[in-house]
């Protein structure tokens, strides 16, 4: 387990390259978008087994933002409208809508659809930098499409949760502080299980709690 996470952790604090690679490559050589269906099926894939695990440390953004952007992050609160789950479903739709409007007409030729991938990547991150430099770095994190799909299958698996011995947590509240996703799981301490959909299963709760009072269980 040690080793699994330790080489999570060094994978995700140089994905950002391929992000950047990615990103530069596309420029010249369009078809190399078609790799983005990789990273957009990893969400809701990792989540069949635990949660949103793979946008905390395999998606090349999700590094950009935590490794580059925080650099320049105001680590300003996420407003609570990103939560929302009608703000996400519409952001969602609109994103969706959007990225099937410009793939049928270039259909079955693969630098058109690879350009397709290339600009909603571009555009995205872009979108994710503003929101990062603002907010916390991982504010795009929030509402992202791939992450709203994580979400839903996070929900129905019901199988990765947090779970805090209620006798020991002093509410220092350090776990909310060090949570990319903002996330106050010690006023939930009185649940046996404590669900958080959108929890990146980062592990940072866990590791700064000082009590060592909270867990990540993953059934
Ligand atoms: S960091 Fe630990 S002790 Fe502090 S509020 Fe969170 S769970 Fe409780
Ligand atoms: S800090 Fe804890 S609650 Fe927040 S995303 Fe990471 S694992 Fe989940």
């Amino acid at each position: 387990m040690l080793i699994k996470n330790q080489f999570k952790k060094s994978f995700h604090s140089w994905t950002w390259l391929i992000l950047i690679v990615f990103l530069g490559a596309g420029i010249f050589y369009p078809p190399i978008g078609l790799i983005a269906i990789i990273c957009m099926l990893a969400p809701p894939v990792g989540a069949l087994f635990n949660g949103r695990t793979t946008c905390s440390w395999f998606c090349p953004r999700g590094s950009f933002l935590d490794v580059i952007v925080s650099k320049i992050s105001c680590n300003k609160n996420i407003p609570s409208l990103f939560y929302n789950n009608i703000f996400r479903l519409i952001v969602f739709m609109t994103i969706m809508a959007v990225f099937l409007l410009q793939i049928i007409p270039v259909w079955g030729n693969i630098t058109g659809m690879g350009r397709v991938f290339i600009t909603m990547i571009y555009i995205t991150t872009f979108i994710g930098i503003i929101l990062a430099a603002a907010f916390k770095p991982r504010t795009w994190c929030t509402f992202c499409p791939m992450g709203t799909m994580g979400n839903w299958v996070a929900k129905l698996r019901k199988n990765s949760y947090i779970s805090i011995n209620k006798d020991i947590c002093s509410s220092c509240t350090a776990c909310e502080r060090i949570c990319p996703m903002q996330f106050a799981s010690y006023k939930y301490k009185d649940r046996d299980k404590i669900h958080f959909y959108d929890c990146l299963r980062c592990g940072k709760c866990e590791k700064k709690c000082p009590a060592k009072s909270i867990k990540l269980i993953t059934e």
